[in-house]
């Protein structure tokens, strides 16, 4: 059975991070949807489990030694909140996304999934989408998704320093749907390989 290894951002000490108005703190709402996704998926009689149990940060190459050692054959999912600033002010752009590394892998498919799963539970609002490579997924060199050896997709759960974005984040109907769209993606993609 495939192991599915969740991500979630940060540590309670890293710096930034948080809405302007602080309600919103990426490493703890990062925890509390992987938590919630880990769970969804060990009901549903899939093989999840958290790659950072801790609440302090773990450094990247950590992180990357963690997941490699479940080997090529599991798939990541590293569940981060976007800023269009520096998060010290309230700004504009919205939206959800998910990044693959640059070129063609077998992390596109989780990535379509997953946008897929976005459209479905995000019906009103934003989903951000780089079509310069045929798919919905912007490509980046995160570290987390560039050094991992499986299918790897960083999710960017809307921005942390939109006002909006935050009420929907913060809402039980955006925190539920943040789940699901994760769930549902990931589950749709290990039905299709
Ligand atoms: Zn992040």
């Amino acid at each position: 059975m495939t192991k599915i290894l969740i991500d979630n951002g940060h540590g309670i000490e890293t710096r930034g991070k948080r809405s302007p108005d602080g309600r919103l703190r990426e490493y703890r709402y990062t925890r509390e949807i992987a938590s919630a996704v880990v769970s969804g998926l060990q009901q549903r009689g899939y093989d999840a489990i958290l790659l950072v149990p801790e609440e302090n940060d773990l450094p990247l190459k950590e992180r990357v030694r963690r997941a490699n050692a479940y080997g090529p054959d599991s798939i990541l999912i590293s569940i981060h909140c976007n800023a269009s600033g520096r998060g010290n002010e309230w700004r504009q752009p919205q939206g959800w996304s998910a990044y693959t590394t640059i070129g063609e892998t077998s992390a596109d498919l989780l990535a379509s999934k997953l946008y897929e799963a976005a459209e479905a539970n995000f019906p009103e609002r934003r989903i951000r989408k780089d079509f310069s490579d045929g798919d919905a997924d912007f490509e980046a060199s995160f570290y987390i998704i560039r050094h991992t050896v499986m299918p790897a997709v960083l999710t960017e759960n809307f921005m942390m320093d939109n006002q909006d974005d935050v009420e929907f984040l913060l809402s039980d109907v955006g925190r539920n749907a943040v789940i699901q769209t994760h769930l549902q993606g990931i589950i749709k993609y290990l039905t299709a390989v």
